[in-house]
């Protein structure tokens, strides 16, 4: 139900602004406490008014009824002091009082309407039987009620205790309750106007509260636009409340990221460009060079074919590096995850590049201490061991060795890579992940590195939510090692 409302609500636009709602709860929590205070006030009043009206009655007319038996009125109707007493009564509560007999005849009536007529009714009955009976008539204001005229009946069994009364009359008597109600609306013309005049300073204090309580949240809007008009080109501050305070925190938050996001873009292609420039450059040059000379001899134009091949198979290894890379996204990745044998992963690997390591004069060694099987995508696995045991052999000395190591636990598998290369200095370490760096630029472009190498590791071990770290000295080698639960979690 509560929901429904809420939804409803919802649908009704202005009802979903902050404002609004704020405003629409201060009035009606304003306003409801002085309806329902009227509405009890003036009830209560009625209650009292009628039930002290009826105890004076049935006072008055159980006096009636004594009167009535002590002057044999119901046996002779013409007693005037009687009449009188019941004129007097009609008069005082401005009402009508009937005496009807045994008989169910009307005796008396003080509007002289109903003399001698046969009166029957639910009531009278009850009323015969001993019970009083009153009723108040809320549409037309009167009350209307019955009191039994009771005598003692003659003891003929002396055994039985008490006296018995006997009903021998009944007593009907109206009366108004006009000018209570009168009164009745004389306070509720009252009561409307000052709830009329409350609740217009309720809508003026409900305005001005709802105006200064999203006051701050306007603000933040203010901020905001005038950031994205380049106002200020920092951040936003609307410290007026912690929740502002936390939004504008939330939101400077997420504003540096997609500044650094947008800056780190703008590297990323301009270092794209670059790299892609750089044996495109070359092979301009190269083939200027072969262009400007005449009679050019056959081993030379070979020697820069030779060349320009070179630079071409350079490029398309950044083209191909770089669609990687694109693949590895981490947010539009898809891992194509199955149970795959790491053991034969790695000896694969390793078979692969045994020539380049040969080539190099550099001994490559895989020690598995158990058989492991885990939950990955093999491709992308396979190319980020790989560009890892490339480097270990790229940048190793004459001689040296690679070791390849897996190990695994109940939960993740490691794989060791070691060398007793070149090593990575100290202050190289936090940035060799980054796309495009390299320790040595000149270096790693003659042994044929792009600089993302690495980039491409750590975003598939990262896919693989697992972890990689790197240990290095300078002159003595380096180890990574990569971290990969066995069972791939979601
Ligand atoms: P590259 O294509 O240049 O090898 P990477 O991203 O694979 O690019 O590596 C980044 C840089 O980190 C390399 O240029 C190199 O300077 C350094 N590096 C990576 N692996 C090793 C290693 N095993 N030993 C020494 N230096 C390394």
């Amino acid at each position: 139900m509560l929901q429904k409302i809420k939804y409803f609500l919802s649908g009704i636009k202005p009802l979903r602004s902050f404002l609004a709602r704020i405003f629409v709860i201060i009035v009606l929590v304003g306003s409801l406490p002085s309806l329902f205070l009227r509405y009890g006030i003036l009830a209560t009043y009625t209650e009292r008014a009628v039930s002290l009206r009826i105890s004076d009655v049935q006072t008055q007319g159980r006096i009636l009824a004594n009167h009535l038996l002590t002057y044999k009125y119901l046996q002779d109707s013409t007693s005037e002091v009687i009449n009188a007493e019941l004129s007097q009564l009609a008069e005082v509560y401005n009402g009508r009082v009937l005496i009807v007999d045994q008989n169910f005849k009307v005796i008396k009536d003080t509007y002289g309407l109903s003399v001698g007529k046969i009166m029957i009714s639910e009531e009278i009955i009850k009323c015969f039987n001993g019970e009083n009976t009153t009723n108040y008539d809320e549409k037309n204001h009167y009350i209307e009620m019955t009191i039994p005229i009771s005598a003692p009946v003659e003891q003929t069994n002396s055994d039985l205790p008490g006296t018995q009364q006997t009903v021998q009359g009944v007593i009907l008597i109206s009366v108004s309750m006009e000018s209570n109600h009168t009164t009745w609306q004389l306070l509720n013309r009252n009561a409307v106007l000052i709830e009329l005049a409350l609740f217009i300073l309720i809508v003026g204090i409900a305005g001005g509260i709802a105006y200064l309580v999203t006051r701050p949240f306007h603000h933040v809007t203010s901020e905001i636009q005038k950031l994205q008009a380049g106002h200020f080109n920092e951040k936003i501050s609307v410290p007026e409340y912690l929740e502002t305070e936390r939004i504008s925190d939330a939101f400077n938050e997420l504003y540096a990221r997609i500044r650094v996001l947008d800056e780190s873009r703008d590297e990323f292609v301009s270092n794209v460009s670059h790299e892609l420039k750089t044996p495109m450059a070359s092979m301009k040059v190269l083939a200027d060079s072969l262009l400007m000379q005449e009679d050019v001899p056959a081993e030379l134009y070979r020697e820069f074919m030779v060349d320009i091949a070179d630079e071409i198979d350079r490029e398309n290894k950044i083209i191909n590096d770089l669609l990687s890379l694109v693949k590895m996204d981490k947010t539009k990745a898809d891992l194509n995850i199955s149970q795959t044998d790491i053991n034969s992963l790695l000896e694969l690997i390793l078979k692969r590049l045994r020539p380049i390591a040969i080539k190099r004069d550099v001994e490559m060694t895989l020690e598995c201490i158990r058989p492991v099987v885990a939950e990955v995508d093999e491709v992308k696995l396979t190319l980020a061991i790989t560009n890892l045991v490339e480097n270990a052999v790229k940048y190793n000395n004459e001689h040296g060795w690679v070791k390849v190591l897996l190990d695994a636990d109940h939960q993740f598998f490691t794989v060791e890579v070691s060398d007793s290369g070149i090593g990575i200095p100290e202050d190289s370490m936090d940035h060799i992940y980054e796309r495009f760096y390299r320790v040595d630029k000149s270096h790693s472009r003659e042994i044929g590195g792009t600089g993302l190498g690495l980039a491409i590791t750590r975003s598939a071990v990262l896919m693989h939510r697992g972890t990689i770290k790197a240990v290095s000295t300078v002159g003595e080698g380096t180890t990574f090692t990569v971290k990969i639960p066995l069972i791939y979690v979601k």
